[in-house]
């Protein structure tokens, strides 16, 4: 079963303590992609300018991502430029052009619209609104947003609450949008707009799922050492889908099988510097992870 992402395709350039890159491939589109690919096959819909290399297409495609989606527009493509601080977990967004992101209207090419799993990344919720009219009867729609919507355009921000089954967001996010400081009660406050499922993320810390009837709680994969945090939350949303996608919804065993396997998909992300150790991850890397994460959360109560 294919995945379908509409989001961000960009330009990053990354400062971390660690080091920094100018001008890598990013966007949440293209993290997504990449993450989900390692379990089915992906569809991207998104807009990259006049400048996008055909080297990252290739890649993209390589990984198994259908690039049919992909509208390339006169003008630049969208560029980020962020600096963490000591403490990865804070990051500042130093500069942003959205260039040919903009305008964007995303349309489903003919053969997407009967897509099963479809996650909106972070972009104008009228755009996640455009994406979700143009699909026939899809078994999951997740969405992430972030705090530039969540205080610009709140109306329809609701609007697209109301018809996704899960929201993917960070912890700050989550505060932003409920209005509570405290995550359970922040999470609570989400679920009474709409979605069924709020899977929050709080980056070194983990993934907290809370639903009506369920919840839990994932600690991240303890790493040695962290060179950039970047995409880990779009990473994690991707494998999270390509998990559900390659094994179909099947109750709270199955969702919990997916956020672990998102958690360790993103433990990947955050070992190198923009996509780098992701654009190179096999499946077999990702269940050897896995298995070593269920050892390290086992115990007998
Ligand atoms: P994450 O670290 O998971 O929050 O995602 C980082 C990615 O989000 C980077 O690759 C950026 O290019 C992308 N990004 C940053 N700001 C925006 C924005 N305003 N709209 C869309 N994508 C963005």
């Amino acid at each position: 079963m294919s995945v379908l992402v509409v989001g961000s395709m960009a330009f990053d350039s990354i400062e971390t303590p660690h080091g920094r890159v100018d001008r890598v491939l990013g966007g949440s589109a293209a993290y997504f992609a990449l993450a989900a690919s390692v379990f089915a096959p992906v569809r991207i819909v998104g807009v990259v300018g006049e400048d996008f290399p055909d080297e990252h297409l290739t890649a993209l495609s390589r990984s198994g991502v259908d690039l049919e989606g992909l509208q390339r527009n006169a003008g630049k493509t969208f560029f980020w430029h962020g600096r963490y601080h000591e403490d990865l977990n804070v990051r500042d967004t130093l500069e942003v052009q959205l260039n040919v992101l903009l305008d964007f209207v995303p349309r489903l090419p003919a053969g997407y619209e009967d897509t099963e799993y479809v996650f909106l990344g972070n972009m104008h919720p009228a755009a996640q609104l455009e994406v979700l009219s143009q699909l026939e009867q899809p078994r999951l729609v997740a969405c992430d947003t972030m705090d530039h919507w969540i205080h610009e355009t709140p109306g329809e921000l609701r609007k697209v609450l109301e018809r996704v089954e899960t929201v993917v967001i960070n912890d700050s996010e989550a505060r932003m949008l409920s209005g509570h400081d405290n995550v359970v009660r922040a999470a609570r406050v989400i679920l009474k707009m709409g979605p069924r499922t709020v899977l929050i993320k709080r980056g070194e810390y983990g993934v907290f799922q809370f639903s009506d009837s369920s919840s839990f709680v994932v600690p991240a994969y303890p790493l040695e050492e962290v060179l950039d945090p970047t995409g880990a939350g779009d990473s994690f949303a991707g494998a999270f889908m390509g998990c559900l996608a390659a094994d179909g919804v099947a109750g709270d065993d199955g969702l919990r099988r997916a956020i672990v396997h998102g958690n360790v998909t993103a433990s990947f992300t955050v070992e190198d510097f923009g996509p780098r150790r992701l654009m190179a991850l096999d499946r077999g890397e990702v269940d050897e992870r896995y298995r070593r994460f269920v050892e390290l959360t086992r115990f007998h109560g």
